[in-house]
């Protein structure tokens, strides 16, 4: 049999390694921003255009190459960073595979301009799909140009794989902030389709986390630093009053590189236990000294993971840190000891104002006196909609007896009595319609059965569904505020404002001024309240930016998910009468009354024959 193994041809297996190291744009921002940490630039400027799409550039004014080394450096497996293999344990660089430039250099149009401080004259070379297309000597100053154009411009289906260039900047703006979060001495710069998105000089580390995430960040900073022999930790938490609902705000670094670590994010979060809530995600910006020898940074391509010697220790170290900083800070407790949680408040009730409890007393109540024979059905909520009732009969058509009369579903409101359910008192009007179980149900019964509503999820239903209809209307419903209000935000949230600005004008928001680093609000939806603005407006960013990068559909179907989440009534509320019945009515005048939002159920019926069936 003929040989029929080849050895692949340099452009080809480039191509194949270039599927490692480059995902997205993104992946190039990263190698190029680290090459140019690597050549000690003091100054980097990171241009984009469309995403990344179009054009990836980056000018740093670190040491430069030779005109051979120019054209080395695109060959696969060519470093200046280390020579032999003992060298990979010692690693002060970012590089050291000697393959991104190749890489990149196979998918994309590379242009470089480059010179050695020394030389009187640089280099130009300009590569297309590892074809040098020219090289020739040109004035440039003193550092490296290198402009990535067309990514996969000969790989159509990794382009079109591509997101919208909103979502590839995203990501592009996650990697500069975590180089540039690493290396606070290096002054960046960053602009996107021509505008100027960061400008962070030279700085300590505080300044630079407030430089890049806003002004307001600093007070929520505090500081974390601990001296051993296995590890130094330096860095920052963020204050837990000020954790958020969704992931955004957490970095490692180990030996200023960013990397991924669920089991040091546990440490953190263990160290806060108590302190948060379980669905929010403490902020921390932490930087790691290690010793290179005891880490393995080889394992990932992408080398955002890390492998350490003592993984243990390392844990156990980070959370004791974090826990005395939070304890040293006065931001925990310092002496939890006799804590009888029974008496601890539960979160979501710390904010809430006292509710009043209501005592109503039945003047006409006679003990001896048989119970009142009530008119059947004594009020019913059928007729003002009767639309809307059809969803609500729809879900319960197939528990419905086949003798019900199924035409007239009617809200009876005779049935409940105190005596069934402990502890829930009979108003002494002569009707009722519906009752709360444990602050967390509503029950209101139907002719077929009963009818037991989640009340948070109903009313976020009812929220969405208004919240939605309002952005097709057109013409929100705001209440004007009596005073401006004036709140800050981090660059990267003010362009995601700006981004959603038309839909949040469509929900009711009124904005008089979005910029800089502050906004100012003068009207907003009617269900919120002034107080609750900044907290919303934090939400929706966070809950778009993650939204985003997950590639949802429709950003108003998100922001009307958050704010339908935000603002209904919780488990643990407790409603009066007339907000329950309003709330009841409300939900079955919706679209789809049966889930919320999120997909969850709504409500449930227990029919009479479900009950009947319980009594055998
Ligand atoms: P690595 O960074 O793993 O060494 P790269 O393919 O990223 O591999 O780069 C190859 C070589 O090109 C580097 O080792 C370095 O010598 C040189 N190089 C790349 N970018 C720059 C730059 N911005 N300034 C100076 N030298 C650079
Ligand atoms: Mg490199």
């Amino acid at each position: 049999m003929a040989d029929i193994i080849k050895l692949l041809p340099d452009h080809v297996a480039n191509q194949i390694a270039a599927g490692e190291v480059v995902q997205r744009p993104a992946s190039v921002v990263k190698e190029l921003l680290e090459n140019a940490i690597d050549a000690g630039a003091t100054t980097i400027k990171l241009i984009i255009k469309d995403g990344g799409k179009v054009l990836i550039q980056v000018v740093d004014d670190g040491l430069g190459m030779s005109a051979t080394d120019a054209r080395l450096s695109f060959e696969r497996h060519a470093t200046s960073k280390i020579q032999k293999a003992e060298d990979l344990f010692n690693l002060n660089t970012k590089g050291f595979r000697g393959e991104a430039l190749a890489s990149i250099a196979a998918i994309a149009h590379v242009e470089m301009q480059t010179k050695p401080e020394k030389e009187e004259l640089g280099t130009h070379l300009k590569i297309e799909g590892s074809k040098v297309i020219f090289q020739e000597a040109t004035v440039t100053p003193k550092g490296t140009s290198m402009a990535v154009k067309n990514l996969f411009f000969n790989i159509p289906a990794r382009r079109n794989f591509l997101k919208s260039n909103q979502v590839e900047l995203r990501h592009i703006t996650d990697e500069f902030h975590r180089v540039a979060l690493a290396h606070p001495a290096i002054t960046f710069h960053f602009y996107n389709n021509g505008n100027e998105l960061f400008n962070l000089p030279s700085d300590n580390y505080r300044k630079r986390i407030v430089n890049i995430f806003g002004a307001r960040t600093n007070q929520k900073l505090v500081p974390v630093e601990e001296e051993t022999p296995i590890v130094g930790i330096k860095g920052f938490i963020t204050k837990p009053e000020f954790a958020k609902k969704s992931r955004g705000e957490q970095f490692f670094f180990i030996n200023n590189r960013f990397i991924k670590s669920p089991y040091l994010h546990h440490a953190i979060v263990a160290a806060f236990e108590g302190l948060i809530k379980s669905d929010s995600y403490p902020g921390y910006f932490l930087y790691l000294e290690v010793d290179p020898a005891s880490i393995d940074i080889n394992i990932h391509p992408t080398k955002t993971e890390v492998k350490f010697d003592d993984e243990h220790s390392l844990y156990a170290i980070l959370r004791s840190t974090v826990k005395h900083s939070l304890g040293q800070f006065n931001v925990a407790p310092a002496l939890d000891f006799e804590h009888d949680p029974n008496l601890q408040t539960p979160y979501e009730f710390k904010n809430k104002s006292v509710v009043q409890p209501k005592v109503t007393v039945d003047s006409g109540f006679n003990p001896f006196q048989e119970a009142k024979t009530r008119p059947s059905p004594s009020r019913s909520y059928q007729k003002p909609n009767t639309k809307s009732w059809e969803s609500l009969y729809v879900g319960m058509e197939s528990k419905m007896g086949a003798n019900d009369d199924s035409e007239s579903i009617s809200f009876e409101s005779d049935i409940i009595t105190g005596s069934i359910f402990e502890g829930e008192k009979e108003t002494t009007e002569a009707v009722t319609t519906t009752f709360q179980i444990r602050r967390k149900y509503i029950v209101t019964t139907i002719k077929s059965g009963m009818v037991v509503i989640d009340q948070s999820r109903a009313h976020q239903r009812v929220l969405y569904e208004k919240f939605l209809k309002n952005s097709t209307v057109k013409q929100a419903v705001s209440q004007q505020l009596l005073f401006p209000l004036n709140l800050s935000f981090s660059k990267s949230e003010i362009n995601a404002l700006q981004e959603i600005e038309d839909i949040l004008v469509s929900i009711g928001f009124i904005f008089e001024e979005i910029k800089g680093e502050s906004i100012t609000v003068t009207g907003v939806p009617l269900l919120v309240a002034e107080s609750e603005v900044g907290m919303i407006l934090d939400q929706l960013i966070s809950d778009y930016q993650q939204e985003l990068t997950e590639e949802s559909f429709s950003h108003t179907d998100i922001l009307s998910k958050t704010l339908a989440k935000t603002l209904a009534v919780k488990t643990g509320e407790t409603l009066d009468n007339v907000s329950q019945i309003a709330l009841v009515n409300d939900l079955f005048a919706c679209k789809e009354a049966m889930v919320s939002p999120f997909n969850k159920p709504v409500y449930i019926t227990i029919t009479e024959n479900d009950i009947d069936k319980k009594f055998i």
